[in-house]
């Protein structure tokens, strides 16, 4: 067919394509994250940045006896890894540039191209989830929260036990696997809430409750079952024997000066 005609589709598709990939690159020069989300033409394939692998900062045997060495090194080297791998691959299939922060590419998961769509939200979803997750615990962990956060808790929920119960209840709560969370809405309040499968609060639109989670529990069964089978609740309770109150103020305070 000739394509003499300057009103061919061909044309007017070449035409769109540059004006919206211009704009695009004009967006993310300036650093607009949120509007950065490009998908170019198939014959301009270009390298995406790839999101990396963050690694464990402790060893994986240093959890013991809560969370056991080969649970840990699977569930980091293979199960997250995998996550990291795969939204990678979506993201360079679709030749998506999406923002730089895994929170505000699954914040906006509309933006993705549909083809990929569901590839970033449940790898894109596991990456984030598991680098909160590892944050949260530490072989230093257990306690109470401090300062300003017990402050917080208390004023949230009435009292730490009662926090603690209703962290519990919503891990022990989720069918299949997923997750418990603790999260903050816009005004600084804390809730509780949990996502199924690799969704997490920040997918505005797609969960049932948004907000900026500062405390993740996995309790998909990689995370717990060479050790404790079908015993989830003894998982839970080993959690609060781990869990890293200083990072959790920490994620607290850059959620509420945002
Ligand atoms: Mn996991």
């Amino acid at each position: 067919m000739s394509n003499s005609n300057p009103k061919t589709p061909n044309n007017l598709d070449r035409r769109r394509f540059l004006i919206t990939g211009g704009l695009a690159a004009a967006a993310f020069a300036l650093g607009g994250a949120s509007t950065g989300l490009r998908a170019s033409g198939e014959s301009r394939r270009v390298p995406i940045p790839q999101f990396t692998v963050q690694p464990l900062e402790y060893p994986v045997d240093s959890l013991e006896p809560h969370i056991d060495a080969t649970t840990m090194e699977i569930h980091h080297g293979r199960h997250y890894t995998g996550y990291v791998n795969r939204l990678n691959a979506a993201l360079e299939q679709a030749q998506v540039r999406g923002p730089a922060s895994l929170p505000k590419l699954l914040g906006d998961l509309q933006a993705i191209p549909e083809t990929v769509r569901t590839a970033v939200r449940n790898n894109g979803g596991g990456a984030y989830n598991h680098e909160i997750f590892w944050r949260v615990l530490s072989p230093d962990g257990g306690g109470d929260p401090p300062g300003e956060l017990a402050r917080a808790i208390d004023r949230d929920f009435g009292s730490i036990a009662a926090f603690r119960s209703a962290f519990s209840a919503a891990a022990g709560g989720v069918f299949g696997s997923g997750w418990a969370w603790v999260c903050t809405d816009r005004d600084g309040s804390l809730f509780i809430t949990s996502t199924p499968n690799q969704d997490s609060p920040v997918m505005h639109g797609a969960v049932e409750r948004t907000g900026t989670p500062i405390c993740g529990l996995d309790v998909w069964e990689h995370a717990y079952y060479l050790h404790y089978q079908n015993r989830r609740s003894d998982y839970i309770a080993a959690f609060w024997n781990l869990v890293d109150w200083g990072n959790i103020a920490q994620f607290y305070r850059d959620a509420t000066a945002e």
